[in-house]
């Protein structure tokens, strides 16, 4: 049996016990969480998100991607989340690997060198990752300042959850 049909086996099991059938579209608490993939990191798990609490957008990294920003303003300013949190972890696997490296071995194993993606998106500092996706969303003019935008690196070793600092309060803190 496939890991497909596994699945589709407790997909069945599921549905029989199925209770969230009148949950409305809209979050039920206003959040908006973008998380990196990695299967370690559940993050209605590691927040105590129910069904119907929470947007949930994943990618490798958690990066504020085109397509992160896209579903950010929709959870917005279709569906009402105030509240935007950004999860990043240790050993990611997104620094384990340079952008130019992996393009390169990809055209050279395929011989082919598609328009997209454009880019992985890898990075060599966490914090300073985070920091950034939160700026990609503060800038951006369709999000407005009152959405609330924290950044956190999730231990996968503890499953504590570290808020990354500010910029400025990170230099203030090493100087
Ligand atoms: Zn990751």
């Amino acid at each position: 049996m496939s890991v497909t049909d596994e699945v589709l086996r407790a997909n069945e099991t599921y549905a029989r016990n199925f209770e969230f059938g009148q949950l409305p579209l809209p979050p039920a608490r206003k959040l908006a969480v973008l998380a990196c993939m990695d299967a370690r990191l559940v993050p209605s798990q590691i927040l105590g998100l129910k069904a119907g609490d929470a947007h949930v957008i994943r990618n490798a990294g958690g990066i504020v991607t085109e397509d992160a920003l896209r579903s950010f303003i929709l959870s917005h300013q279709l569906l009402g989340t105030q509240e935007f949190i950004i999860i990043n972890h240790t050993d990611c696997g997104m620094l384990t690997f340079k952008d130019e490296d992996l393009r390169a071995k990809l055209i050279q194993q395929t011989g082919s060198s598609p328009v997209a993606p454009v880019a992985f998106h890898a990075f060599r500092d966490l914090e300073e990752n985070v920091r950034q996706q939160i700026q990609k969303i503060k800038s951006h003019p369709w999000l407005p300042k009152s959405i609330s935008v924290r950044g956190f690196i999730y231990d996968v070793k503890t499953g504590r959850l570290k808020e990354a600092l500010e910029a400025r309060a990170a230099s203030l803190r090493q100087s």
